[in-house]
């Protein structure tokens, strides 16, 4: 399943006769890629039959050929976790969290940040209806899923040219400058190692450099998908990435580089010990580092912005493009093991399979298929961690908890303003604060490593500093927002109306 997703292979979109070649990858054969290929044309392209052509045809070579071997494998799993004395696979999966109250209060913690998100989907459907016109995108309607600039419209930040509130003000994509630069995939892990190393948290050890495969090879097909390796004996761990020369990678180095981190913190735990306290927390270290990377004025002291606007309106456009990022994922961090464990459980029939993940992504995201969608397709094949079998709930709680963290350690880096304009760097205590949590492994129940993050004032998840992020933001989209119809009508998932 794996690698039938990742050796994936579309053919190029063929304008019909009279519209205008506008297609950005110039390849006749039919075989482009996801990395890089459709990554490229689905951040670049605005021709709306271009990317219903990449957005269909993906799930076609992707998704639709492992249906049959997935339903044998949920039944294969579940026998498997019923021999380890679970009710099915998903109550296996949720285990890691040791809590009677988890599904409740992932629930509640959405319901408390659906708002921020529904403000976010109107505001960004109204510039999508400026760029496609109102015949494709309904003003009160859910948003065509091909429209985001990603593969599975999790991430917004591609649609910042046409979504920011004051295009006048120098960007905050640095993709740019990077190219101007010609950094290199290395110097790019070396800036992140640096990041680690000013907070007094370790450097990478001789065989991460030496091992690490961080560029596409070109002599051979690899899985491209991004992953942080430990090889549990002290002193190998390894990322493979297929790094592109962009501010998203850049970002996804900094995830990455986090799993090593926690690999070399808790690296004397014995073996059952090194895991993260909980998985939300393994995939929340590196994210932390990267919200005060990625803010404006960090990007200028490592001259990546030449320029910061550093007023209301400039701010308002970094808090836009951060919230493309972390806003737009929440939904479908949460909603991909609903699907799951709906599945798992029995309360999704596999002859219906397909068309409740539609009616989930028309729920919680509100966005709609282009094309008509049956319970012959397999959509969610077409997202890596189905077939890769990796659990998705990890990272809706790190989406919550690393803001947690990241306020923690601003007030432990004597930070003073808006959490947003909070950076980290080079502050020995906020690293400190890091360590200990990290070398504990997963040897406490998360909610001890929790407390002692929080320094006491929690040992729960906490949707508050995510809010108070965003709280100028959002101030602002209800604003711009009062006309507009919040929230999405749709009689059929399965289609766009
Ligand atoms: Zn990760």
């Amino acid at each position: 399943m794996k690698n039938t997703y990742s050796t994936a292979k579309i053919c190029p979109y063929v304008p019909p006769e009279g519209e205008k070649e506008r297609s950005l990858v110039k390849q006749k054969d039919c075989n482009l890629t996801l990395e890089p290929d459709l990554y490229r044309i689905l951040t670049k392209s605005r021709n709306y039959n271009e990317l219903v052509h990449v957005w269909k045809s993906f799930r076609e070579a992707a998704g639709k050929p492992i249906r049959e071997k997935y339903l044998r494998f949920v039944d294969l799993s579940n026998e498997a976790a019923r021999l380890n004395g679970f009710s099915d696979t998903g109550d296996m999966w949720r285990e890691a969290y040791e809590s009677e109250t988890f599904e409740m209060d992932l629930e509640n913690l959405w319901q408390q940040l659906r708002p921020l998100y529904e403000h976010l989907h109107a505001y960004v459907r109204r510039r999508l209806i400026r760029e496609y016109g109102s015949d494709k995108i309904r003003e009160d309607g859910p948003i065509p899923a091909h429209l985001f600039g990603n593969m599975w419209a999790q991430s917004w930040v591609s649609l910042l040219d046409i979504t920011q509130p004051f295009p006048g003000k120098p960007s905050v994509d640095v993709t740019p400058v990077m190219e101007a630069k010609n950094l290199t995939a290395l110097e790019m892990f070396k800036m992140s190692e640096e990041f680690f190393t000013s907070l007094g948290l370790k450097e990478m050890p001789e065989e991460f450099w030496k091992r690490s495969l961080i560029e596409k090879p070109k002599d051979r097909e690899i899985i491209c998908h991004a992953s942080a390796w430990d090889f549990c004996n002290g002193k190998d761990y390894r990322i493979k990435q297929c790094t592109d020369i962009t501010m998203e990678d850049l970002i996804t180095v900094h995830h990455e580089m986090g799993h090593i981190q926690y690999f070399l913190q808790y690296a004397r735990q014995p073996n059952v010990f090194r895991e993260g306290a909980n998985p939300g927390f393994h995939e929340a270290i590196g994210d932390v580092l990267a919200l005060s990377v990625s803010t404006p004025k960090h990007l200028q002291s490592i001259g990546l912005l030449d320029e910061v606007a550093d007023d209301p309106e400039g701010d308002l456009n970094f808090l836009l493009r951060t919230a493309l990022d972390k806003v737009s994922f929440l939904p479908s961090g949460y909603l991909i093991d609903l699907w799951r464990w709906g599945l798992f459980s029995g309360d999704i029939k596999p002859e219906e399979m397909n068309t409740k993940w539609w009616d989930l992504r028309l729920k919680y995201q509100g966005i709609c298929p282009p094309v008509k969608r049956t319970d012959t397709d397999f959509d969610p094949g077409a997202k890596y961690h189905v077939p890769g079998n990796v659990p998705y709930i990890r990272y809706f709680v790190s989406f919550i908890v690393q803001f947690q963290f990241h306020k923690v350690l601003c007030d432990a880096a004597g930070h003073e303003g808006p959490l947003y304009k909070c950076d980290i760097y080079r502050s020995i205590e906020a690293g400190q604060i890091l360590s200990q949590v990290m070398e504990l492994g997963s040897s406490e129940h998360w909610s001890e490593a929790m407390k002692i993050m929080t320094g006491g004032a929690t040992n729960k998840m906490d949707a508050g500093p995510v809010l108070e992020y965003f709280a100028p933001l959002l101030d602002y989209l209800q604003e711009q927002n009062k006309n507009e119809f919040i929230g999405w009508k749709s009689n059929d998932s399965t289609i766009c109306p």
